[in-house]
């Protein structure tokens, strides 16, 4: 990628994404291969007035070798020093910018119980980090960096070379980079999710039903006091406002974890933990799962749904149009922040707790009590389908279409 268009887009992070402040502390958490976007971004940090900025370098093929060597008794075990670190940034209020730059299919040889233990181990103890930057009280931002096995993942017929170029090209689409002031594009675009957002929370919405062809025949109710967010959200302690997935198109809030009820089919595939699930369907009963299939990658699947008890119920809601511009390209980036953003989802598991009014000072317990889940995972799940209709019910028994045919109705 030309030097040019890295600036652009570490500016972009920087700005939009985390909306870094002078005298904040960055870190990035980032993979090897993406060290040339690191410098820019680095470097964008300090000329914003960044006291310092911290790198958490990490590389696929390291993970790898430590999934299939060490034993699941070894893989459990998480240093004390990495929950000191997560704390140390805690207390010092840092801004934090993921880089993702995956291989979809790195861990297809591991057993997905390995791939499970690590990621619950890691999950459990960094979990207050994680309900930081899930309540927003710490600003942070995902992104992605492309790479020669993704890419040829989505482009198997290209070079690697010209498959690389062409993800670089979609990025850039999505991130809006390939306009002449991407900050300013970025904002506009809020706006439009904004309004959305207004209508979705003003609507006093007690239930929606999802109804596709493809077999999709679901409800699932609102807590009181639900919340829509979108495109930029809001610092839980210091109001700032910062975009937390680049790119992201959606329009998301939490369920009333114990109402959904039916059954919901996937419309894409989901890349999970280097592994791919494909064709699968999920039935709910009172909120909980009660069944599952797929059609490929049912362990992992399985592994995802039993993590914790909270990973048997939904924890996030969201609305994509199908004629998003991701969705546009025609393609699957086997990368759920570009995949979710191509269709309506949920996720199974955790919720985000400002999601519901006065939720981001609320206690587990207090969430669960307003209906809101928790939990250890959060995977999104795709469901939108060109045919997709959803309806809202109001509280006064009023209904609202809010998709038609796929799309927004409004
Ligand atoms: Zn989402
Ligand atoms: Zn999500």
């Amino acid at each position: 990628m030309n030097k040019k268009t890295l600036t652009a887009y570490a500016e972009l992070l920087v700005k939009k994404g985390v909306n870094l402040q002078k005298g904040e502390m960055l870190v990035i958490s980032a993979p090897v291969n993406s060290s040339d976007l690191v410098v820019e971004v680095v470097k964008a940090a300090y000329k914003a007035g960044a006291r310092n900025v911290e790198v958490k370098w990490s590389d696929e093929r390291i993970t790898k070798l430590g999934l299939k060597y060490r034993s699941k008794k070894q893989l459990a075990i998480v240093p004390r020093w990495m929950v000191d670190q997560s704390e140390y940034y805690i207390e010092n209020k840092v801004a934090y910018l993921v880089i993702i730059s995956d291989d979809p299919e790195a861990f297809k040889s591991i057993n997905p119980e390995k791939t499970a233990i690590l990621r619950r181990a890691t999950g459990k103890a960094l979990k207050n980090f994680r309900d930081h930057t899930g309540s927003n009280k710490i600003r942070w931002s995902l992104a992605a960096y492309p790479n020669k096995k993704w890419a040829k993942k989505m482009f198997p017929d290209l070079s690697s070379d010209k498959a690389v170029k062409k993800l670089w090209e979609y990025v850039e689409k999505t991130v809006r980079l390939d306009r002449e002031d991407p900050v300013a594009a970025w904002e506009e675009h809020q706006r439009n999710i904004e309004r959305r957002v207004k209508i979705l929370n003003g609507a006093n919405i007690k239930y929606f039903r999802y109804k596709s062809k493809n077999g999709t025949d679901f409800t699932v109710g609102m807590p009181k006091g639900y919340l829509f967010a979108g495109g930029a959200e809001e610092g839980a302690w210091d109001k700032i406002p910062f975009t937390a997935n680049m790119p992201t198109e959606e329009v998301f809030s939490c369920p009333d974890r114990n109402t959904a009820e039916g059954t919901l089919v996937s419309s894409m595939p989901l890349c999970r933990n280097g592994q791919i699930i494909r064709n699968f369907r999920i039935t709910f009963s009172k909120g909980r799962i009660v069944g599952f299939d797929a059609e490929e990658g049912y362990e992992n699947l399985k592994s995802i749904i039993e993590t914790d008890e909270g990973s048997h119920y939904l924890g996030e809601i969201a609305l994509v149009g199908y004629n998003s511009p991701i969705r546009a390209l025609g393609t699957l980036f086997y990368e759920t922040l570009f995949d979710e953003n191509a269709s309506c989802h949920f996720a199974i598991g955790d919720c985000y707790p400002t999601c519901v009014e006065g939720g981001a000072d609320m206690s587990e317990d207090e969430l669960l009590e307003k209906g809101l889940n928790t939990s250890l995972e959060h995977v999104d799940f795709m469901v939108g389908t060109e045919d997709l209709s959803i309806t809202a019910v109001k509280e006064n028994g009023e209904e609202m279409p809010v998709f038609v045919n796929g799309d927004w109705a409004f």
